[in-house]
């Protein structure tokens, strides 16, 4: 593995059920990067975001982070040792306020970032912050989705697809959003469909083809291999 990595993944296999999903996933995350795992629907993007959380029952191959082996640990463990994710559904309790919401995930660790610093980083949530979430538009969903696992203490943050279903310009404004908490230190890793905004914020790709990672890009080389990004994505 790379001596520089915070991340690394080998050989990851999983399965749901019966079912082998993954058959293959290896990629290296190092720290302060932005790398994207690209790949059509299906092709095994968020199966890989929950083996690396500890939430996929079988699995095998290895995962290190810190150098710390997270094969066998649980998801409260891997939590611990400073990874979160951010769920495709987001997991808004459409019942609670903005505030309750930021409070549900607890601070498992230091460096966690208050509600305060949250809302430093996300102004238009604090004048929400007695809104229920059911009265945010998609785009605070996600800010608070996002928000909300910095309080962990996370510095390696999975976020998986951020974008989907928000308009042009919130889209952007999520893309701000990624470039400064990689400017305050954070490590993302992130799925996404949307491959102009994976290009406009990534420094690496991954692309994922079923349950197999079967090319890396830079970003800087993205118009180079257009012709490759196009067979594997179609875009
Ligand atoms: P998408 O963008 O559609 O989420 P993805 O690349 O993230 O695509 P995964 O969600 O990881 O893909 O799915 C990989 C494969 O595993 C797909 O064939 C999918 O149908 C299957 N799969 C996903 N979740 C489950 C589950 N809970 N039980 C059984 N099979 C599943």
């Amino acid at each position: 593995s790379r001596a520089d990595a915070l991340l690394t993944v080998r050989d990851l296999e999983a399965w749901y059920g019966e079912s082998h999903v993954l058959h293959g996933i290896n990629f290296d995350v190092r720290a302060g990067e932005v790398v994207t795992l690209l790949g059509r629907n299906g092709a095994g993007k968020t199966t890989t975001l929950k083996s690396i959380m500890g939430m996929i029952a079988k699995r095998k191959g290895s995962i290190t982070f810190e150098g710390k082996e997270l094969m066998h640990s649980p998801a409260r463990y891997v939590a611990k040792a400073g990874i979160a994710i951010c769920p495709e559904e987001r997991g808004i309790f459409s019942s609670l306020s903005v505030e309750e919401n930021l409070m549900l995930p607890p601070k498992v660790r230091e460096g966690g970032l208050t509600v305060q610093q949250i809302f430093e980083l996300f102004p238009n949530l604090k004048e929400r912050l007695n809104s229920q979430g059911t009265k945010l538009s998609g785009g605070e969903q996600q800010m608070l989705a996002i928000g909300r696992i910095l309080r962990t203490g996370a510095k390696l943050l999975l976020l998986d697809e951020p974008t989907e279903g928000l308009a042009p310009v919130i889209v952007q404004q999520i893309g701000h959003t990624i470039s400064r908490l990689k400017n305050e230190g954070f490590t993302i890793v992130l799925v996404e469909q949307n491959f102009h905004f994976a290009a406009s914020v990534a420094d690496r790709h991954y692309i994922v083809e079923q349950g197999r990672t079967i090319d890396m890009i830079e970003n800087r080389d993205l118009q180079a291999n257009e012709g490759k990004l196009h067979a594997y994505l179609g875009v």
